[in-house]
């Protein structure tokens, strides 16, 4: 079975076939690096990878260019240097470095390409000015604006028309729009902003322009998929639609096929800064391995909603643990480790299950059956047992082709003996908190030595609360 995706586009499952048939290219729009990801930023990473994966095995590692966009410019970053009082570069460098130690942390292989947006202006500067050229762009009060009603597919791919987009429009719509679904490509920046010189004055490019022009650099048109979340369908994608077949002097097209993940939600709520209600992924994976936030973002088909609860990630965790287990009782059948030097194929059911446009909650659950069923067979037959290294590899592979499982039983196992260590480290916290409340200092002195005992620092915190630490 090829691989068969469902196009945005096409609002169908279609066979993928790249355009040249030995090499894919595929662009994934990235983070913009002003703050910490959440857990809903790190669908489209695991998802896209997983895409990744997958592709480089069916066209080989070097033939599958996967470019993810850092965007380092942006209204938010400029806000957040001013609040702390720090150059922009230093707000975008933190927070690129470290997103991309939560995504390694999720399984998440490093990109062929991580473009950045401001090693790319000029890119960008040529385009808006061929825009211009012709026609599809104009010049009002220090701003470039995309015409909408100069291409004539705009809204086709998130099925809107310009009737509808001029009847939703908010009354504040700027006076200088001759459209009110005409975006911005270029604009005066604000003071403290970085800012470029530009044909139109100086100024920063606007956010869409920003993954065309990197695209056309690092990729060429057309590219063979483009993905993203679902919330970029509308504006962002058409837009990028627009700009880059707007700007070619041929009809090569943009992307080829497109893919989009759905949203993701808390405990059936929409994940806002303003409910209180984020949880970054940064904090989880102090938590849990980063594998068990892999598996639960993985446990729904990446187009279904995915709502995130304290039970699925326990539930992740569990099943990650069965896994673990009946992979060291596996290895210690084979001490020698004979299945690293074997060469194995991927579980096929696993294989054709991603072939079906990613459907990993299957590929997930017959993976686990595989684990699981190995194990039985070997404890119940000897001919089984005699040819554990041949599983061994099966696992290791289909493993590395969903990123599961590359850790080492022992390894995984000890990470376990620190969630013990947490929980007894909290009960410790709790009965010290009551002994002073009762005033039973003694008691409370003799918790906290014990806490010491164990490498522990409290933090009191206002209130009574208290938090800790490992001392390092
Ligand atoms: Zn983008």
């Amino acid at each position: 079975m090829t691989l068969h995706i469902h196009d945005t586009l096409r609002r169908a499952k279609v066979a993928f076939a790249p355009l040249d048939p030995a090499r894919v290219t595929l662009y994934v729009c990235g983070p913009t690096v002003y703050s910490y990801a959440h857990v809903g930023n790190a669908r489209p990473a695991v998802v896209f990878d997983v895409l990744f994966r997958l592709l480089r095995h069916a066209y080989g590692e070097g033939e599958v260019i996967y470019a993810r966009n850092i965007t380092d410019v942006d209204d938010k970053i400029a806000a957040a240097a001013e609040r702390e009082g720090v150059d922009i570069s230093a707000i975008t460098s933190r927070f690129a470095a470290v997103y991309e130690a939560d995504m390694a942390a999720l399984g998440v292989l490093k990109p062929t390409l991580e473009p950045r947006a401001t090693a790319h202006v000029p890119q960008m500067i040529e385009m808006i000015a061929t825009l211009v050229e012709r026609g599809h762009a104009y010049e009002a009060e220090g701003n470039v604006l995309f015409d909408v009603s100069s291409f004539p597919d705009y809204g086709a791919l998130s099925g809107r028309t310009l009737e509808d987009l001029q009847a939703g429009a908010r009354v504040e719509v700027a006076a200088y729009k001759r459209h009110p679904a005409d975006f911005t490509l270029w604009k005066p920046s604000k003071p403290g902003e970085p800012m470029w010189d530009s044909p139109w004055g100086q100024g920063r490019p606007g956010w869409h322009i920003e993954c065309s022009a990197m695209i056309e650099a690092e990729l060429g048109f057309p590219i063979d998929i483009h993905g993203g979340g679902h919330d970029l369908i509308f504006p962002h994608h058409e837009n990028e639609i627009a700009q880059g077949c707007c700007a070619q002097a041929g009809a090569a097209g943009y992307a080829r096929y497109w893919m989009h993940n759905g949203f993701l939600t808390l405990e059936a709520e929409k994940m806002s800064k303003s409910l209180g209600n984020v949880l970054l992924v940064h904090d989880l994976v102090e938590q849990v391995p980063g594998e068990v936030v892999r598996w639960a973002l993985l446990s729904a088909h990446y187009r279904a909603p995915l709502d995130w609860t304290g039970e699925l990630l326990e539930q992740s965790r569990r099943t990650l643990d069965r896994l673990y287990d009946a992979l060291r009782f596996l290895s210690e059948l084979d001490p020698a480790k004979t299945s690293a030097n074997l060469a194995a194929e991927p579980h096929q059911g696993v294989l054709q299950a991603l072939d079906d446009d990613l459907n990993t909650p299957l590929a997930l659950s017959l993976f686990g059956n595989y684990v699981k069923d190995v194990r039985l067979s070997v404890q119940n037959s000897r001919t089984a047992r005699e040819n554990v290294a041949e599983a061994l590899a099966k696992i290791a592979v289909t493993g590395r082709l969903l990123g599961f499982l590359q850790t080492d039983a022992e390894t995984w196992f000890k990470g376990e003996a620190d969630a013990d260590l947490s929980e007894q480290v909290e009960a410790l916290i709790a009965q010290r908190g009551e002994a002073r409340r009762a005033k039973d200092w003694p008691e409370a002195d003799r918790l906290r030595g014990q806490l010491a005992a164990l490498n522990v620092e409290v933090l009191d915190g206002p209130g009574g609360t208290a938090s800790w630490r490992l001392k390092g």
